[in-house]
């Protein structure tokens, strides 16, 4: 049996679109399951990108392949646009023949060890960004491997995947990287240099076996927040903060016309 789940960011016009998509799928003869299963064989997502990673997170990275449909957002993931009725037919009747590949984006993880012995991982698609208190700068000894690199004092950092260079990383000056390309990119978030601190202030690029080691210096505030695809949380007395390439792979469908770079035109040019 060909089991299908949606989910969508729940606004009124992405449950229309659900209504139209599902009596499609039924239509050609799919079984469309209202919860989540990890032997389904397609999961459709309906809303924009914020749509797609909150499915993402909620489903704990599910391995089956996703499909976006974007309901009037950026849409960098999303790959079918529900405007044209015709193109959701071709979507379906292209994904029974078979006419599509998958594309692998790769995803970053941190795990953070606090000094009251806490240790928890979490994981982003995007990126994961380290930051002070909203009103101070956080200082951060920062080593790559196991070289201590720079003190870094300003906003914080953010470590983005290729296929989240395009989101905060790139408002902030931070390139855009093909996600063919397994790296991670260090994007500083206003950093200050003086005498005291000294960081980079360009990103720099890490190969996928080299991973990012944060010390954060006690400053005004004893917190220091993570953010896993713009999900905070908030830590006190954080001891170390390790941030890795994950294994874990998340597979995106995309049309046999599917380009990288065509996207990046359409989207920011
Ligand atoms: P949001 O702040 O409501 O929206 C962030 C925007 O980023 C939306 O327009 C979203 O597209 C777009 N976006 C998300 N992932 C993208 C990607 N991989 N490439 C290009 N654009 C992308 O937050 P959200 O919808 O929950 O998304 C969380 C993401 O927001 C975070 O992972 C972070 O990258 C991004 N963010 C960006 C900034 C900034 O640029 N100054 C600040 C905070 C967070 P859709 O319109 O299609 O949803």
């Amino acid at each position: 049996m060909s089991i299908i789940n949606i989910y969508t960011n729940g606004t009124s016009v992405s449950e229309e679109t659900k209504k139209i998509v599902v009596e499609k799928f039924e239509k050609s003869g799919f079984t469309v399951r209202k919860d989540y299963s990890p032997d389904s064989q397609l999961l459709v997502c309906i809303g924009g990108d914020g749509a797609f990673l909150q499915a993402v997170h909620t489903y704990d990275f599910p391995s089956i392949p996703i499909v976006g449909i974007n309901t009037g957002h950026l849409g960098f993931f999303q790959e079918v646009s529900p405007d044209d009725p015709v193109e959701l037919d071709a979507f379906i009747r292209d994904y029974q023949a078979g006419k599509y590949r998958l594309q692998r984006l790769s995803t970053v993880q941190a795990t953070v060890t606090t000094h009251t012995g806490r240790r928890e991982v979490l994981r982003g698609l995007n990126e994961i960004v380290i930051k002070g208190s909203p009103s101070y700068s956080v200082h951060l000894n920062i080593s790559i491997g196991d070289s201590p690199i720079e003190k870094f004092s300003g906003d914080g950092i953010l470590v983005a995947t290729s296929a989240g260079s395009t989101a905060y990383n790139y408002s902030l000056g931070g390139s855009i990287v093909d996600p063919r390309i397994r790296l991670l990119q260090v994007t500083p978030i206003a950093p200050m240099n003086t005498t005291a601190y000294r960081a980079f202030t360009s990103s720099i690029l890490l190969p996928s076996d080299l991973s990012l080691g944060v010390v954060p210096e006690n400053g005004k505030s004893n917190y220091i927040f993570l953010l896993n695809d713009g999900i905070e949380h908030a830590y006190a007395q954080v001891r170390e903060i390790k941030i890795e390439f994950s294994d874990t792979i998340i597979n995106l469908l995309r049309f046999e016309s599917y380009d990288f770079w065509d996207k990046v035109k359409t989207k920011f040019l």
